[in-house]
């Protein structure tokens, strides 16, 4: 883990950017929020994007008749709060709580790792993932970053 200070809008731009093709294809809107300007984040950035893209795959991967997808990040206090929420199928109450175990997956090639090493990179960050979802609803992904890291 490489821990330097880094803009986090453009980390999170620059995952956004390469979703850009495949969404259009797909027929997924993504919305962005950002009220983060100049915020600088001590953070390993390739780690940080693995996380965005393992994150936004998924949403994709939830709507195969396309949809929205609505990222937001903002301050609150020592943190920078980012959701992630899709307009997909949803996961049901006892699929839920079993999502982010080790090789967990409901998809066909799934490898059920991608929530896996998204939980592992926020824990280097000291950061947290919480996931809310309805069924034929969507799902919305809450990661909080403090930061200053090594401070917490
Ligand atoms: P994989 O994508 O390879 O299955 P993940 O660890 O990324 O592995 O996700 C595990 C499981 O969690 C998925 O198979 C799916 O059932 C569920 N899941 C994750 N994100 C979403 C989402 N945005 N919408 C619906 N289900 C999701
Ligand atoms: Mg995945």
């Amino acid at each position: 883990v490489i821990m330097k200070p880094h803009l986090f809008k453009e980390i999170l731009e620059d995952v956004i950017l390469l979703f850009e093709t495949e969404c259009a294809l797909k027929n997924v809107m993504i919305d962005v929020r950002m009220n983060i300007r100049h915020t600088e984040l001590m953070c390993d950035a390739n780690q940080l994007k693995q996380v965005f893209i393992n994150l936004l795959k998924n949403a994709i991967e939830a709507m195969p008749n396309g949809g929205l997808i609505s990222v937001s990040a903002l301050h609150y206090e020592n943190e920078l709060i980012i959701k992630i929420q899709d307009s997909g199928e949803g996961i049901p109450p006892h699929i839920l709580e079993h999502i982010t175990k080790p090789f967990f997956t409901t998809k066909e090639e799934g490898t059920g790792l991608g929530l896996l090493i998204t939980k592992d990179i926020l824990k280097q960050h000291n950061g947290s993932m919480t996931i809310q979802s309805k069924e034929k609803q969507g799902t919305t992904v809450e990661i909080r970053l403090p930061f200053l890291p090594s401070a917490v």
